[in-house]
């Protein structure tokens, strides 16, 4: 069961050792030596894996996770150079797949690069984590529930969320405020349908006006819609 493997490591040393290993086990390897470049290369190509080294010149290790993360679900295994656990308590919080602690056996880092992969592999279901609804600079995850402009991230309450994903998985559709009640609120919901109105003031007032950018569009009389 090959696959792709990035290592991002400015040890060349150990860099080198972990590629000829994973060579060897019939995986092919690009690596990077520093965090932008490591960057460049996960936002550019496909991997089945990225080993990550957290202390990295340039742009460190925890940056590089955050920034694949906005837009890939690719599993990481992270190397961190210290027994620190807060860095790996940090460094799965930020959505790392696993850790290992160096200096480790290479047979340690080979199983648990195969254990990543067979829990990350198509047949299961995490896969659909690289889903992203976009319009423009705006990014929505529906299955973490976040949401991005450009790289910010934005924090919206439940109902916010929900009504922006429903809009944003119903691009090019006018939708109107009943429809969105419906949708979003339910059935039962006994409120008014300048509800919806409110909702969209509060979205825009976090995800437009900041960013002087227009993704809601007020269709008058009728309601609301989002496109391109
Ligand atoms: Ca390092």
């Amino acid at each position: 069961m090959a696959g792709h493997i990035l290592i991002i490591e400015d040890e060349e040393k150990l860099a080198r050792f972990i590629e000829l290993e994973l060579i060897y086990e019939g995986y092919t390897v690009e690596k990077a030596t520093d965090g932008r470049t490591g960057l460049v290369l996960a936002q550019s190509k496909h991997f089945d894996l990225i080993a990550l080294d957290l202390m990295l010149p340039g742009l460190n290790g925890f940056e590089v996770l955050r920034r694949i993360r906005q837009t890939s679900s690719v599993p990481i295994i992270l190397l961190t150079a210290r027994d620190d656990t807060m860095d790996k308590v940090a460094g799965l919080d930020g959505g790392a797949n696993d850790y290992i602690t160096k200096p480790f056996a290479i047979e340690e880092l080979l199983a648990r690069i195969r254990a990543v992969l067979r829990n990350t592999s198509p047949a299961n279901e995490n896969n659909k984590n690289e889903r992203f609804y976009t319009v423009g600079k705006l990014r929505l995850n529906p299955h973490s529930r976040e949401v991005w402009v450009g790289e910010a991230p934005i924090d919206l309450t439940k109902k916010e969320f929900d009504l922006l994903a429903y809009l944003i998985q119903h691009k090019g559709q006018v939708l109107s405020r009943e429809q969105l009640l419906d949708s979003v609120w339910g059935y039962d919901y006994i409120g008014k349908t300048n509800t919806i109105d409110v909702y969209i003031r509060y979205l825009r007032v976090k995800i437009e006006e900041p960013f002087g950018e227009k993704f809601i569009q007020t269709v008058r009389g009728v309601g609301y819609i989002i496109r391109e």
